[in-house]
Formats: structure tokens, C-alpha cells, sequence
């Protein structure tokens, strides 16, 4: 039998994720996994959001990150046109990785973070999570290998694991499970989650293309994604490797009842706006359903699921796997801290009680922008190519149209920053009401369960670089007395940093002198001066009261 702290069934990109923070928080992670080892995945997700990003530069990551996928001069625009070599309806436009090194503006340059989003393909993305996790002497990471079922008591987990070369079944036992193992999870089926939700929005026809003579058939500037609309077939078209393959999308309507309802080659070839003896390159296919499903539960004792395996939805908004990111981020210190000794396992309660209600408020923000995509691609009139005034006037509305459907999904701050948690267990509530967020729309607030707004230090250090590893108070009145806090802290082993700031901005952000931040950067407790009660609200932060008022 073999023997670990934390078993992550599933390397994909939330498993790696996990595993690397829990690893760089001194605890041992195996990781098992089905394909070899460094095979990329399918070439699916093409952003990794800001708020993701955040989490990568805690772990040491981001710059590494930024390092991979299109070349560093590679224009990140997002353009709509009849057909990618068709006319143009619309642009956003976004810098190049080195375009925004040299301050070049965009959309997104007011954000309050210290990592914009980033564009890079899941192909490039994971193989730099793999080499980076296989590097940490923390974690084991175990390939061609098929997690196939568990049992669990009191003491721990045992997982049985099958080799896929030589079908040899290892018993692996650890004290906590993750199952990271994607849309078809069969963890999420095993600790009894239900997807709940809409199984079949829509059908896309997914074909990944080596076209090499398609960038100089482009008109104006290369753009990193079109969304084109003609009536004939409208569909997506993403710059992978910002040279010769792309991946295009075909969204299949109703009345298209099966993936291969409509044919493959003439849909790309419409979707390019290219004729017959334009030749091209079919390198794989991944055709899929877009759906909105979310699990009714994300966890049974000491086994737990994160990423896909809780949620899929259609990707509008890029943001599938960066809800799974943020999962990985809640649930990674709360074990660590239970393994580390200071939190009960009370703490784990708040997982699902966090994450569950955030993941379904994402699904349906997103589901609802794919809902107006979809109603735009069927209703495009012929006119949009016809030139002259009738045709300008048509696609004029509909480029419009679909600059502001593009916004929402390319500069979605509300989906990164704003979202808050409302009913954990382990935050101390004030009683002020949460601000509203939508998917391009936040408040930067320190209400309890909000991100911890960002700011610079006078340093010019990012403030979430000058945070500690688990809880730290930020102090913005250096007179404030905090003692009590670090003595009962200490008297419960509950590592606690004090950050004094004074930084002129962090007064108007911050409004208690004394603002107590989480690991994952969420606000935990605020006040102007320590609570009366300093060891009830630490027993609180560490899972350890029932109460979720602290005086
Ligand atoms: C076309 C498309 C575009 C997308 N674009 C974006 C985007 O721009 N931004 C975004 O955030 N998201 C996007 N997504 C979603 C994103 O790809 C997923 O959310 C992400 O891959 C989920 O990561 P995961 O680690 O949870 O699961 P997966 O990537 O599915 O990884 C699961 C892993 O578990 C392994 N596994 C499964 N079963 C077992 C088992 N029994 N034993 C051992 N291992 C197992 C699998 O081999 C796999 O490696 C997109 C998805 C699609 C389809």
C-alpha cells in the first residue's frame, strides 16, 4: 500500500493546482493521473483569468505563466467579421504580452490587481503546471493510472488505482481525497453529487486546424479570436500558437440535432471565408455539449471535488476552469490547516458552504451571456454581406451588438473580483450588506467575505505580495492595538501576520482600521479595534465555533 497526505485523483489543470498548493504549504500530495506523463490535453481553454493569475503569483507562478502560449508580440484582439478573412463589424483591442510589459493601454488596465488576465492555450498552460508540480519534491505524481474507487472511515481514505500498462491495482491510503477528475467525475458519483442544472444547451463542433496560409489571407491587423457571423454559419476561430493553428468552433442550432448534423469541412471553410481548394489540416477534434450543470454537493467527509468534477458550463467569459482554479485556492489551506494542526476540521465545512453557491451564481451569469450569443448567430440577416449602405447599416447593429457581448466576456470583472462568500462558516459577518456584482460589474469593498481590495504599497509592492502564507491583519492605523489578537492566535497556534500599510490609497479602500484577510485573500474580520473576544474569532477562523457573530 502506498501512503500519501492528500491523494488528487486527476492532473489536469485544477489537480495540478491543488497539489502545487498544498505542496508549497509543506504537505506531501500524490497525484494520479491517466494520461503519460507531460501528454498535453485537448486544446480547450484559452484564458486564465486575472483573479487566477493572483493565485499563480502566491504560488510563484505567474511569471512563468506569462512566459508560454502565442508569441510575445502576438495582438491578444478579439474582432468580429462575416468570416475571419471577411469584413470586419468590430474590435476590442488588447495588448500584446510585450505590448503590455511597455504600458501599452487596454480595457482592462484600470483593474485593481496586480496580473491582468492571461491569454494562453490549455496545450501551453498545463504542460508548465506539470513540469512546475513534478519539480516539487512534495509531490508524487503518478501517470497511466485510473482511480477507480474508495472507501473511507474515521482515520483516512483508501483509494484503489489501477496501472493502465499492467493492470496491477495499488491500494494508495491518505488522510484527504480530491477528485479533480474532470466533467464525467466519477468521485462526484461516488460521494453522492448530483449535476444539477441544463444537460444540453448546445452543440459545438470543435476542430483544432494546421492552416498555414491563413495569417496572410487575414485583413488588417491578426486578431487572437474572431467571432464571426454570417447566415450561413457562424462560429469562433482562436489564434493557438499565433502562427498556423487555430481552433474553430462550430455552434451547431437547434434543428442539428447530432454533431455531425452538418458537415465538418464546409462549416470550417465558412467560418474562414475560404473556397474549396484552400487547404488546411484537421490535427484533432473535439466536439462538445455546452451545458450548465453544478453538483448539489461537493464533498462526503474527507473526500472532496473541485474543478469540472463540481461544475461545467459553456465557456462564454473564459471561465470554466478558472472557477475550478479558485476552488483548488479555497480548498488547499483549509486542509493545510487542519493537517498542520491549528484548524478543526470544522473548517472543512466551509468548502461547499463557499464554494458550492459561487460556482451556481457563475453558471448562470455566463449561461445567460451565451444565451444572447446564441440568439445573435441565428438571427444574422443576409444583408451583412451585402456592400454598400443597406449592408453598412446591418453591420454597423450587429457589430455593435457584438462588441458589447464581447466586452462582457473579454473584461468579465465582476466574474474575477467581485464575487464574495455570504454564508461560510469560518468568516465573522458585520451585518453590512455585500455589493452586487455582475459579470463586468464589481464593488472593491471589505465587507466579510469579499476579495481584500488590491492596492500598491508605498514600496510599490503589491499588497498581496506583502501578505503571509495564512491569515494576516492589515493595519491601517499603526496605533490600533492588536496584542490580544496575536496572543490568542498564538495560545491556538494560528499563524497570523500583521501588515501595517500606509499607503494613502489603503484608507480609502479599507474601511475598518484593522481588516482581517484569509489565506485566498478573502476578508475574514474587520473592526477598528480588536475584538472583545479575540479567542472567539480565532476558534471561529479556525473551524472551531458555531457562531458566525463576533463582537
Ligand atoms: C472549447 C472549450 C473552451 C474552454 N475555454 C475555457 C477558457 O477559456 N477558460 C476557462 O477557464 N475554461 C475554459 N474551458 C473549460 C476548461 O477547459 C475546463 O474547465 C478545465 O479543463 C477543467 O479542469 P479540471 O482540471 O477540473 O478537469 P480536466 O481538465 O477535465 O482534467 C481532469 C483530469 O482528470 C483525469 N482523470 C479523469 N478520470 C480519472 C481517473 N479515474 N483516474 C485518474 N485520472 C483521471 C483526466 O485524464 C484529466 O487529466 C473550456 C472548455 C472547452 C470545452
Amino acid at each position: 500500500m502506498l501512503g500519501t497526505t492528500v491523494l488528487v485523483v486527476g492532473g489536469g489543470p485544477v489537480g495540478l493546482t491543488i497539489a502545487i498548493d498544498l505542496a508549497w504549504r509543506g504537505i506531501d500530495v500524490t497525484v494520479v493521473e491517466l494520461r503519460a506523463a507531460g501528454e498535453p490535453p485537448n486544446v480547450k481553454c484559452n484564458q486564465v483569468s486575472a483573479r487566477s493569475m493572483e493565485i499563480y503569483r502566491r504560488l510563484g507562478l505567474a511569471k512563468k505563466l506569462r512566459e508560454g502560449g502565442l508569441p510575445a508580440d502576438y495582438p491578444i484582439d478579439v474582432v468580429s467579421s462575416t468570416s475571419m478573412t471577411g469584413i470586419e463589424l468590430s474590435r476590442l483591442s488588447f495588448p500584446s504580452r510585450n505590448g503590455r510589459l511597455a504600458g501599452e493601454k487596454a480595457l482592462d488596465s484600470s483593474w485593481p490587481t496586480p496580473e491582468p488576465s492571461h491569454r494562453i492555450n490549455q496545450t501551453y498552460f498545463e504542460p508548465i503546471l506539470f513540469a512546475h508540480a513534478a519539480l516539487q519534491p512534495r509531490i508524487r505524481i503518478i501517470n497511466r493510472t485510473a482511480f477507480e474507487s474508495y472507501t473511507q472511515d474515521e482515520g483516512g481514505v483508501v483509494a484503489q488505482c489501477r496501472n493502465l500498462d499492467t493492470g496491477e491495482t495499488t491500494p494508495i491510503a491518505c488522510n484527504f481525497m480530491i477528485g479533480c477528475d474532470g466533467g464525467a467525475s466519477k468521485i462526484r458519483k461516488m460521494i453522492g453529487g448530483n449535476f444539477v442544472g441544463t444537460p444540453e444547451i448546445q452543440r459545438v463542433q470543435s476542430t483544432y486546424i494546421h492552416a498555414p496560409a491563413l495569417m496572410k489571407l487575414l485583413r488588417g491587423k491578426p486578431a487572437w479570436m474572431y467571432f464571426t457571423l454570417n447566415p450561413r454559419r457562424c462560429g469562433t476561430a482562436i489564434a493557438i500558437d499565433g502562427k498556423d493553428n487555430w481552433n474553430i468552433h462550430n455552434f451547431l442550432y437547434n434543428g442539428e440535432p447530432t454533431f455531425d448534423s452538418i458537415d465538418r469541412d464546409w462549416a470550417i471553410r465558412e467560418i474562414l471565408g475560404v473556397g474549396p481548394d484552400f487547404h488546411y489540416e484537421i490535427i484533432s477534434k473535439e466536439d462538445w455539449m455546452g451545458r450548465r450543470l453544478v453538483s448539489d454537493k461537493f464533498r462526503d467527509r474527507r473526500v472532496f471535488i473541485c474543478g469540472d468534477a463540481g461544475h461545467i458550463w459553456i465557456p462564454a467569459g473564459g471561465y470554466g476552469m478558472n472557477a475550478g482554479i479558485a476552488d483548488a485556492a479555497d480548498l488547499a489551506w483549509m486542509i493545510a490547516a487542519v493537517i498542520g494542526g491549528w484548524a478543526q476540521t470544522g473548517i472543512l465545512d466551509a468548502y461547499e458552504a463557499e464554494r458550492q453557491p459561487i460556482t451556481e451564481q457563475a453558471s448562470q451569469i455566463i449561461t445567460d451571456v451565451a444565451l444572447k450569443v446564441m440568439k445573435q448567430r441565428r438571427e444574422v440577416p443576409p444583408e451583412i454581406e451585402i456592400p454598400g449602405p443597406s449592408g453598412d447599416e446591418v453591420r454597423a447593429k450587429l457589430g455593435k451588438q457584438a462588441h458589447e457581448l464581447e466586452i462582457g466576456q473579454q473584461c468579465a470583472a465582476g466574474l474575477n473580483f467581485g464575487y464574495f462568500y455570504n454564508n461560510s462558516p469560518i468568516i465573522a459577518y458585520d451585518g453590512e450588506p455585500h455589493p452586487g456584482y455582475s459579470m463586468t460589474e464589481f464593488t472593491s469593498s471589505t465587507v466579510p467575505g469579499c476579495r481584500a481590495p488590491h492596492f500598491w504599497l508605498s514600496d510599490r509592492r503589491s499588497l498581496y505580495d506583502a501578505l503571509g502564507p495564512y491569515y494576516t491583519v492589515i493595519r491601517i492605523d499603526p496605533v490600533v492595538d492588536v496584542s490580544s489578537m496575536i496572543t490568542a492566535a498564538d495560545r491556538r497556534g494560528v499563524p497570523l501576520f500583521v501588515l501595517d500599510v500606509d499607503a494613502p490609497e489603503a484608507k480609502s479602500l479599507y474601511a475598518r482600521k484593522l481588516t482581517l484577510v484569509r489565506p485566498d485573500q478573502h476578508v475574514a474580520w474587520r473592526g477598528d479595534e480588536a475584538p472583545n473576544s479575540p479567542l472567539e474569532l480565532i476558534d471561529l477562523l479556525r473551524g472551531a465555533a458555531g457562531t458566525h457573530m463576533v463582537t
